[in-house]
């Protein structure tokens, strides 16, 4: 037996699916990884993160999504994306390690993908998809 939705039910359906497509979308655009850590990143784990909160009244929009791993995603919680990465920035290691471990990691993976890249130039076969994608914030 099948219940009707109510329109709010419908809604929620369309706004879940618009996030998960969009989150499938920009992790490619990505070049599969974190947005934030720019770790490697599959469609599995990848989570979608509102660059402005829901809670800040940012909409669902292909523009206002990006994919991050559930660890970035958490700590961010409903921080303005660019407070956010304020945060991970100015991150002393002493007095705020969560956002200094991904400061750190970025540099990791940004080294690591321009070492892909060069490699991959060099052996003359394409380039893996986080190289292009680095170095987008
Ligand atoms: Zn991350």
């Amino acid at each position: 037996m099948s219940k009707r939705l109510s329109p709010r039910q419908k809604a929620a359906i369309e706004e879940s699916e618009r996030v998960r497509l969009y989150r499938r979308m920009a992790l490619r655009a990505q070049g599969f990884m974190c947005f934030y850590c720019w770790e490697p990143l599959s469609h599995i784990a990848a989570t979608a993160d509102h660059l402005i909160a829901r809670a800040r009244r940012g909409k669902t929009t292909y523009d206002n999504i990006r994919a991050a791993c559930a660890r970035c995603n958490n700590l961010k919680g409903t921080l303005h994306w660019r407070e956010f990465m304020r945060l991970i920035e100015r991150a002393d290691m002493w007095d705020a390690p969560e956002f200094w471990l991904i400061k750190a990691e970025r540099r990791l993976w940004g080294a690591t993908w321009e070492s892909c890249g060069r490699i991959a130039a060099y052996a003359g076969v394409s380039a893996p998809a986080a190289v292009l994608g680095v170095h987008q914030i």
